[in-house]
C-alpha cells in the first residue's frame, strides 16, 4: 500500500490589509516535508505516525503552512499549485492524505480546498480515495464534500489535537484501502456565523455538542462527526457553519446525524454570542488584582484570525498605565524594527510603533524605549497543541522596554498562543502583571493554566468580533448573526 502525504494549511481574513504570498508557506517538498513533520504534533505528523506503524510506503508530496491573512495572490497560487502537481504525480499512490485549513481563498477563487481536490482527483482519478484534515474554522463546501472520500476535523478549539485528527484520517484511508470501511459522508449547513471568542471546546455548549459527536463516535453510530463553527471573517458566497459525519457505509445515517447536530448548533445560536471587555476596564481590573499575570486578548488584532498585529488599541493605554510591575506585548512593525536595528542593543530610541499594515483602524503610538534585545526572530512552538515543534520565522525582531512594558516588535506576523513566543525573547509571561495575546481563544490552551483572569478586550479591527462593523458585500444573506431575524434554515 502506498499513500501520499500533503499539507498546505492557510485560513484566510478576506477583510485583512496584507495578502499572501508564496514565501509565506515556507513550503518544502518530498522529504523535505516528511522530515519538517516527522515527530512533530501536527496533522502530518499524525499520518506519518499511523502509517508508519501499518506498514505503508509513505510518499511526501508537500509541507505548506501559512499564517493567516488575505488572498493568496494569482500568479504564487499557481507556483503553488504547479508543485503539489508534480510531487503528486512523482509516483503512482493508492490514495492521499490531505491535510488543509478549509478556510483558504486566493484571488479569483473563493475555496482553495475545493481546487487543490480538484486537481488531485485528476491525478489520482474518481476512484482512490482522498481523506481531508481540516481545521474546526473551515468552511465546508459542497465541492469539498463531492471531492474527498472523508472529512475529518479538529474536534478542539483552542487546537490541541492537530495529531490525533492527523492518526484518525490516516486510520480511515488505511481502513478503506483494506477494504474494511466504506466511507459515506453528509454534510449539513446553517446561514450561521459563530463568533470564535466564545465556542472553545474545554467547556460550554460547543463542549456539551462535541461530547454529544463524541458519544456518536464511540458508540459506532458515525466514524467521524466534525463540528465547523467557520472563519467569521470570510466574505465570501457559500459561507457558513457546517457539520460533517462520516459512517460505514450509511449515507442515509450520516445525513441523519449531520442534521440533528446541524440543527442542535443552530438552537444554541446566540449563546456563543461573546462578551468583550473594555481595555480600560481590563488594566484597572489588572492593577487591581493581586498577582498575575492577567491576559488579554486582543481578538480584533488576532494574527491566527487574519489580523496583521499591528494594533495599538491595547498598546497605547498600556505604555500610560501606572504599572509597578512588567507588562508584555507582540507587535508586528517592520519599520521600528529597522530602526531599533540601526540604533543597536542597549541603545534609547523614540519612535512612532504601530499602526503599520491596518491604518483605518489603528494610528501609530509614539514611544521612547530602550532596546533590549535583537534577535533572528526565530523560536519553536513548544506548548502542547497549535503546530508543536514547528519553527516560527517571524523575521528580525526587537524587544523594545518602554517603561514596564516589554513591547516585542517583529518584521513578520507569528502566532501568539504559545508563551514561547515572549520567552524566546527573554520575556517570561509568568512574571509579568499583564501579558497581551493577539488571539481570540487560542490562547487559553497555554496561558489558562499560568493566568490569574483572562479578559477579551474590544478594539478595532479585521478580526473583530463585532462583525456587523465590518463591510460585507459577498456573503448570502440573511445570516446570524448579521441578521438577528434568520429564519430557521431547511435542512436537505
Ligand atoms: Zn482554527
Amino acid at each position: 500500500m502506498r499513500i501520499a502525504i500533503a499539507s498546505i494549511l492557510q485560513e484566510s481574513n478576506t477583510f485583512s490589509p496584507v495578502y499572501t504570498r508564496y514565501d509565506d508557506f515556507s513550503p518544502v517538498f518530498g522529504r523535505e516535508a516528511f522530515d519538517r513533520h516527522q515527530g512533530k504534533l501536527t496533522e502530518m505528523g499524525g499520518f506519518i505516525e499511523v502509517l508508519k506503524k501499518q506498514g505503508v510506503e509513505i510518499i511526501p508530496v508537500c509541507a505548506a503552512w501559512a499564517i493567516t491573512a488575505n488572498r493568496l495572490l494569482k500568479p504564487d497560487f499557481q507556483k503553488l499549485v504547479d508543485c503539489f502537481v508534480q510531487f503528486l504525480s512523482a509516483a503512482p499512490v493508492d490514495g492521499l492524505l490531505l491535510a488543509m485549513h478549509g478556510a483558504q481563498t486566493a484571488a479569483g477563487e473563493d475555496d482553495v480546498e475545493g481546487h487543490v481536490l480538484s486537481i488531485a482527483r485528476k491525478v489520482l482519478g474518481p476512484d482512490k480515495p482522498i481523506v481531508l484534515t481540516l481545521d474546526l474554522h473551515a468552511n465546508i463546501t459542497r465541492k469539498m464534500v463531492a471531492l474527498s472520500t472523508a472529512i475529518v476535523g479538529y474536534k478542539t478549539y483552542p487546537h490541541v489535537d492537530m495529531f490525533e485528527t492527523g492518526e484518525k484520517a490516516a486510520g480511515i484511508i488505511v481502513r478503506t484501502l483494506k477494504g474494511e470501511l466504506q466511507p459515506k459522508m453528509a454534510f449539513a449547513k446553517l446561514p450561521l456565523i459563530i463568533a470564535a471568542e466564545n465556542s472553545q471546546t474545554h467547556r460550554g455548549q460547543m463542549h456539551k455538542l462535541r461530547q454529544m459527536g463524541d458519544e456518536l463516535e464511540h458508540t459506532g453510530k458515525v466514524e467521524s462527526i466534525s463540528l465547523f463553527p467557520t472563519q467569521p471573517w470570510m466574505d465570501i458566497d457559500e459561507m457558513g457553519t457546517s457539520v460533517v459525519a462520516v459512517t460505514n457505509g450509511n449515507a442515509k445515517a450520516a445525513r441523519k446525524q449531520a442534521n440533528a447536530m446541524a440543527k442542535r448548533l443552530w438552537n444554541a445560536r446566540k449563546i456563543f454570542d461573546p462578551k468583550l471587555t473594555s481595555v480600560e476596564d481590563a488594566i484597572d481590573e489588572a492593577l487591581k488584582t493581586e498577582g498575575g499575570p492577567i491576559v488579554l486578548a486582543e481578538s480584533s488584532d488576532s494574527t491566527g484570525s487574519g489580523s496583521p498585529g499591528d494594533s495599538t488599541g491595547v498598546l497605547k493605554h498600556l505604555v500610560k498605565a501606572p504599572l509597578a510591575e512588567p507588562a508584555a506585548i507582540f507587535l508586528v512593525d517592520p519599520a521600528a524594527v529597522s530602526i531599533a536595528f540601526e540604533s543597536g542593543v542597549g541603545s534609547t530610541v523614540t519612535m512612532r510603533i504601530g499602526g503599520a499594515f491596518d491604518k483605518k483602524n489603528s494610528k501609530p503610538v509614539k514611544v521612547t524605549g530602550y532596546v533590549k534585545m535583537l534577535s533572528d526572530g526565530r523560536w519553536t512552538a513548544r506548548a502542547r497543541g497549535y503546530n508543536t515543534g514547528i519553527v516560527t520565522s517571524m523575521g528580525r525582531s526587537v524587544v523594545l522596554e518602554v517603561g514596564n512594558v516589554y513591547v516585542l516588535i517583529a518584521e513578520r506576523s507569528a502566532m501568539t498562543v504559545d508563551p514561547e513566543l515572549f520567552r524566546s525573547h527573554g520575556i517570561d509571561p509568568a512574571w509579568c502583571k499583564i501579558v497581551v495575546v493577539k488571539s481570540p481563544n487560542g490562547f487559553r490552551a497555554a496561558y489558562e493554566p499560568i493566568a490569574k483572569k483572562c479578559f477579551v478586550v474590544d478594539t478595532p479591527g479585521v478580526s473583530t468580533a463585532n462583525l456587523k462593523n465590518l463591510k460585507w458585500k459577498r456573503i448570502a444573506r440573511p445570516i446570524y448573526p448579521l441578521d438577528l431575524d434568520t429564519p430557521d434554515p431547511v435542512l436537505q
